[in-house]
């Protein structure tokens, strides 16, 4: 790297230490990335695609066998009943909205089960906000059960709730929290134990950071409805927009109706030039994800060895892509992410600066240089400016190039005299 970069000779010797500590990991990443390439292959020859299914339709989009290819081959990859994999969708929060509003009817009951929902999503429930348009204007009723102390999920509490909830929503990754992400086993036990008491439930999944890391996903563990974002993890870097609804046919449908409209629902949407990409990204996906681990590995362990405290720990087991360190100040929170922009391929020459970005409710600050703007899939940290000016990490499309921006990260705290070597 110091061909390249000038970087302080004790942050190399760190860097080369760290990697030490990540073998064991790195080879576990491996072997759960070979396992999901071969599944996504395995999924195209189910589908059968060909070259005619990467080319896109206009106008209405009737009859188009890249669309209803491309849903085939995310239902196979999430072992769901069906999919909707859209570029018409925006992000990964209009994705989950779209799922709530398609399987909630006024009166029904919504809890969430792992605390608080993302940032994104108080306003679509309507628990921030003016409310207008919201779930609760349209007379959806919301509960939360709050995670126990130590960041997991209150068993108990949520086999209470569940007796008279429509929907249990469940956040598999940590968001901007320092809670452990989910396993799909964990949200197995909790969909097992909702249904138990409700066999109506519909158990839903926010899956956003979580596909592809494991070798399940929670519609393979008893989820119903899951959904997410293409430009973090099932997006591979290359699909440049859009957003997935996986899970049970009925429920899908519904979600068609939703983004759509009744009666139309999924037998249209035209596909323009979006489907080569999209195919392409879901094929390098589990590469791209296993990137991704080991760049949010390596962070771990340098910026343990730095005296950093960091979670998680770089041996502990993952199930999303986040990896928080806790800077500590605002200044030393602002420098990590200004380094992590140095190590970007597009635009590594701007710097971040906090903003008060929309949907959020403190100001944020963002480090991305990325091909598609704002995919998390690529290297970006982002920060609330709050307490404990913890900053999270994620993406990578490829792990030297990952491992670079967090040596840059620690390389920019060191040259404002935010660190000391
Ligand atoms: C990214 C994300 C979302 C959706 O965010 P968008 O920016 O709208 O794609 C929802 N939940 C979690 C946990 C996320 O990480």
């Amino acid at each position: 790297m110091t061909d390249f970069f000038d970087i302080h000779p004790r942050l190399m010797e760190l860097s080369r230490r760290a990697e030490e500590l990540c073998v064991p990991a790195f080879a576990r990443i491996a072997e759960n990335e070979e396992y999901n390439g071969q599944k996504v292959l395995a999924a195209f020859r189910k589908a059968g695609i060909s070259e005619a299914h990467l080319k896109g339709t206009t106008g209405y989009g009737y009859d188009d066998r890249g669309r209803e290819g491309l849903d085939a081959v995310f239902a196979a990859v999430f072992g769901a009943e069906d999919a909707l994999v859209r570029h018409t969708f925006v992000s990964g929060t209009h994705a989950l909205a779209t799922a709530l509003f398609g399987v909630l009817r006024p009166g029904d009951l919504l809890v969430s089960v792992t605390g608080a929902p993302y940032d994104t999503l108080e306003e679509t429930i309507g628990i921030r906000g003016s409310g207008a348009g919201s779930l609760t204007e349209w007379g959806v009723k919301y509960r939360q059960v709050e995670l126990l102390p130590d960041g997991t999920p209150d068993h108990a509490a949520i086999t209470e709730a569940a007796k008279e909830a429509r929907v249990i929503y469940i956040q598999r990754s940590r968001g901007y929290s320092l809670r452990p992400s989910l396993s799909v086993e964990v949200i197995g036990h909790i969909a097992q134990a909702a249904k138990e008491q409700n066999p109506g439930v519909i158990v839903m999944v926010d899956n956003c950071y979580g596909e592809l890391v494991e070798r399940t996903e929670p519609t393979q563990a008893g989820a119903d409805l899951m959904a997410g974002s293409l430009i973090k993890n099932p997006g591979g870097g290359i699909a440049p927009t859009g957003g997935y609804i996986a899970g049970r046919r009925d429920l899908v449908e519904q979600c068609a109706d939703r983004l759509t409209c009744p009666g139309m629902g999924r037998e249209v949407g035209c596909t323009l030039e979006t489907l080569r990409g999209m195919y392409q990204g879901i094929f390098l996906a589990p590469t791209v994800v296993a990137a991704a681990l080991k760049t949010a590995v390596f962070a771990a362990a340098f910026y343990h060895l730095l005296g950093f405290e960091v979670n998680p720990a770089y041996d502990a087991p993952r199930t999303d892509i986040i990896q928080s360190v806790l800077t500590g100040s605002p200044e030393t929170l602002c420098a990590f992410c200004r380094g992590i922009q140095k190590g970007a391929p597009v635009d590594s020459f701007v710097t971040p600066m906090p903003w008060d970005m929309p949907g959020y409710d403190s100001q944020v600050i963002m480090a991305a240089g990325a091909f598609t703007m704002g995919a998390s899939i690529e290297l970006s940290a982002d920060a609330p400016l709050r307490e404990p000016y913890a900053v999270w990490l994620q993406g990578g499309l490829t792990y030297p190039t990952g491992k670079a921006g967090v040596i840059l990260s620690a390389q920019q705290m060191a040259e404002e005299g935010l660190l000391k070597l």
